[in-house]
């Protein structure tokens, strides 16, 4: 039956297409011939032609199917939008081929307080503001400035949609699934396959359904959903799933809270997660002014069911947790799924001879700055206040956005926080990544500290890595900071008031919304909802600068059997990390040629045992970069060997771009993580497996290696994973023979002869 799907013009960009959505899910349904869980619904209603991809599959494709998807919308964080934006300017597009935003958030530091860090932060990334912003213009996308929020709570405030699907280059976009999306984190290269309208390619994940029962209650919050799951389910216990929430626990959650929930599926590795369509999502979208899609949203959901699993859906694991029974967790430190109950956490402390004492307390983030956080949080401190109670440390607060940051100011929250001490932060990442400029510890100094956020990776909030930083919901956080102690238990132990006496705290209490609504604040910082582009608009960046270079494309493959020179071999774990180092080198995101000056730096010489050093024919030792560079300049292109799960880790793709440019064409190494294999074919780089991989030992740096039917694999594009022959030839002129394993498929051959999926792209669309 046909039912009214339509939306004002001014809400259309921001609403799924349903009526198209539920077509496609009809393809695939009449293929597949079974009940979809949720996650299938959305992500299967996105395939560019479900007759296509599913034609001659029935049942459960999961795990076996590449997918190509149209995603409706791409979000962007400012350090790595600068490389997505980059790529995106090669392909010769004027405009965004879906709605897209960019946010000024990590660049952001945390120190005196919002007004100052803005300034200083202003000052010193300007040139890159003014690139995003130029780029914003120049394509039509929505450019949110330093100081208008965190990229996930802007989402979710403004783009997250029930039955949406939308990439995000930053890991924790699978925040908007609090509100029914399917919301993915990605690398630039991804970003740009949406934003050229190309079909994003990602093979179906197995669904993992979490099904609550029971209610929340007391002290307990989502956060403690999330922790405790990492803790069941370690960091890569989510790797291939998304995770897909259900049962009756699910209706009492604020909107918000599911959002702090996807946001940390992030920690355990999942694809990303969501949550079927609540009441609570309905109030959300009409409190943030969204009223309309609201309405298409429930009426899709009511006589389609499209926003919930089909009755008789099949997962392909369940874990079950009982909200009832849930008590507070805190997990920690230098990894999220080291996770504790809060009743057994002050014997953790003094069994792992942690800090005693805690250093601050820190609350908000992407993940817990939403009113309802904030509300509960300021019940917690009014309660201290009546009883004269000060913090014992140092307590600070950043908020989602500045909407939040307007109303949390408006109800009279903010004063509470401020007469208790505390220092209200920029709306933006600040200590979250590491842009905590601290004055109370030195570097080295063991501490801990205790934070709302998501990640707890040695050194990433101040750069020190002796600081421990244990997650936790806001909540204990706050009650936390008034004992100074770790071994508190703010639901048992009581502290002592003004006055002498003991007090126990009262749980927090808090509205999921503001009774007198949200507030926009500062109304500057609101983009056009959708701004046209402007095509005059002159791309900001100085040929000068350091921390932004235009991109050359790289060089189409010369249609001729490869001739590479080993250039060194790696030994053991080598991370993204490894490959392109973070830290100091984030400044140089948007340069390819400086932080390129970062290649391997991390990775240990097999032959040597030696980290960051490589030899030359003659046997002179390099940095592995500067060697790079030498033979990049000497027109000789080079091949590196390496063990097992070969760029683990994060999506990074400087990781792939950066051996490009200096002149990298092959990877040959035991295993790959999924990911960076694909990175690599992104950016024209063959990854190649040992199909024995006894051949790793019998191959030496400066080494000859040559494919001998690469060209014939080349032909049978389609092909799917097959071999190659290869021939190494060492210095005294030894020759041997063996097979590498390659699994590219028909579009990454693609990719590989125009240079780049980038090249492939502007190819398509030039022509
Ligand atoms: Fe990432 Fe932290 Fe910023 Fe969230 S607040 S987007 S986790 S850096």
């Amino acid at each position: 039956e046909p039912i009214d799907l339509s939306v004002p013009p001014e809400f259309k960009t921001r609403t799924p297409p349903y009526a198209a959505l539920l077509a496609r899910l009809e393809q695939a349904r009449k293929i597949l011939d079974r009940p979809f869980t949720l996650a299938e619904k959305i992500l299967y209603s996105h395939v560019v032609d479900p007759e296509e991809a599913f034609a001659g599959k029935n049942g459960n494709i999961r795990g076996e199917v590449y997918l190509k998807l149209n995603p409706d919308r791409v979000a962007m964080q400012d350090a790595s939008a600068q490389m997505a934006l980059l790529q995106f300017m090669t392909c010769g597009m004027s405009n965004t081929a879906v709605p897209a935003s960019i946010h000024c958030d990590h660049l952001i530091v945390g120190h005196d307080g919002a007004e100052s860090d803005l300034k200083a932060s202003i000052a010193t990334n300007k040139e890159v503001f003014d690139f995003l912003q130029s780029c914003a213009l120049k394509y039509g996308i929505q450019f949110w400035g330093p100081g208008s929020g965190i990229i996930h709570q802007i989402v979710l405030e403004n783009f997250s949609v029930p039955g949406l699907m939308m990439l995000g280059t930053d890991s924790h976009t699978p925040n908007a699934g609090g509100l029914g999306a399917i919301a993915i984190g990605v690398g630039g290269a991804d970003a740009v396959d949406a934003l050229t309208g190309t079909p994003w390619e990602l093979k179906a994940p197995k669904i993992m359904g979490v099904k609550l029962t029971g209610k929340l209650s007391g002290w307990s919050t989502p956060k403690d959903v999330i922790t405790h799951l990492a803790g069941l389910l370690t960091v890569r216990g989510g790797t291939g799933f998304i995770i897909e929430y259900f049962g009756e626990g699910v209706e009492a959650l604020s909107c918000t809270g599911m959002a702090t929930i996807c946001n940390m599926g992030a920690e355990v590795g999942a694809t990303t997660s969501t949550f079927p369509y609540t009441d609570s999502m309905k109030r959300y979208l009409v409190a943030t002014r969204r009223e309309p899609i609201a309405k298409a949203a429930t009426a899709v959901n009511n006589l389609h069911g499209f926003l919930k699993a089909d009755e008789g859906s099949e997962y392909d694991s369940i874990v079950e947790i009982d909200l009832s029974t849930l008590e507070p967790h805190i997990n920690g430190p230098f990894t999220p799924d080291l996770s504790t109950p809060l009743s057994r956490f002050g014997e953790t402390v003094k069994e792992n001879k942690w800090p005693e004492k805690l250093s601050a307390g820190l609350i908000g983030s992407c993940t817990n700055s939403s009113y309802q956080d904030m509300s509960r949080v300021a019940s917690i401190v009014q309660q201290a206040k009546e009883r004269g109670v000060k913090p014992k440390v140092p307590f600070f607060i950043t908020p989602g956005s500045e909407q939040i940051r307007a109303t949390i100011e408006n109800d009279g929250f903010t004063d509470i926080f401020l007469g208790a001490g505390a220092k209200v932060l920029a709306n933006a990442c600040g200590p979250c990544i590491g842009q905590w400029a601290r004055d109370d510890v030195t570097k080295g100094e063991a501490n801990a500290i205790m934070t709302s956020f998501n990640r707890n990776f040695r050194a990433r909030n101040d750069g020190n890595p002796d600081t421990m930083n244990f997650l936790t919901s806001p909540e204990i956080v706050t009650a936390m900071i008034y004992s100074g102690d770790m071994g508190f238990n703010p639901i048992t132990d009581k502290l002592i008031d003004a006055n002498g006496n003991e007090f126990l705290f009262a749980p927090p209490h808090g509205d999921e919304l503001p009774t007198n609504g949200f507030k926009q604040g500062d109304l500057n910082y609101l983009p056009e909802i959708d701004p046209a582009p402007i095509l005059s608009t002159e791309v900001a960046v100085s040929p000068t600068s350091d921390r932004l270079a235009l991109l050359e494309p790289f060089e189409p493959f010369d249609g001729k059997e490869m001739k590479l020179s080993v250039l060194m071999k790696v030994k053991g774990k080598c991370t993204t990390d490894h490959i392109s180092a973070a830290g100091a080198w984030l400044k140089y995101k948007g340069h390819l040629e400086n932080i390129s000056n970062n290649t391997l730096i991390g990775a240990m010489n097999e032959e040597t045992e030696e980290v960051n050093k490589a030899y030359d024919f003659d046997g002179t030792g390099y940095g592995i970069p500067e060697l790079m560079i030498k033979w990049k300049d000497e027109g000789r292109p080079w091949v590196v060997l390496a063990e097992h799960n070969y760029g683990e880790g994060s999506a990074r793709e400087h990781a792939a771009l950066s051996p490009r440019f200096l002149n990298g064409r092959m990877i040959l190494c035991k295993s790959f993580a999924r990911i960076h294999e694909t990175n690599l074919k992104k950016q024209g780089v063959l990854p190649l497996t040992f199909a024995d991989e006894s051949d790793y030992d019998k191959i030496k740096s400066c080494d000859t290696l040559e494919t001998l039917d690469l060209l014939q694999m080349l032909e049978n594009e389609g092909a799917g994973p097959g071999f190659i022959t290869m021939k190494a030839t060492s210095r005294d002129g030894t020759e041997h023979i063996f097979k590498a394993k390659h699994t590219m498929s028909k579009d990454q051959i693609d990719f590989f002869k125009a240079g780049s999926a980038i090249n492939y792209i502007g190819n398509l669309r030039r022509a």
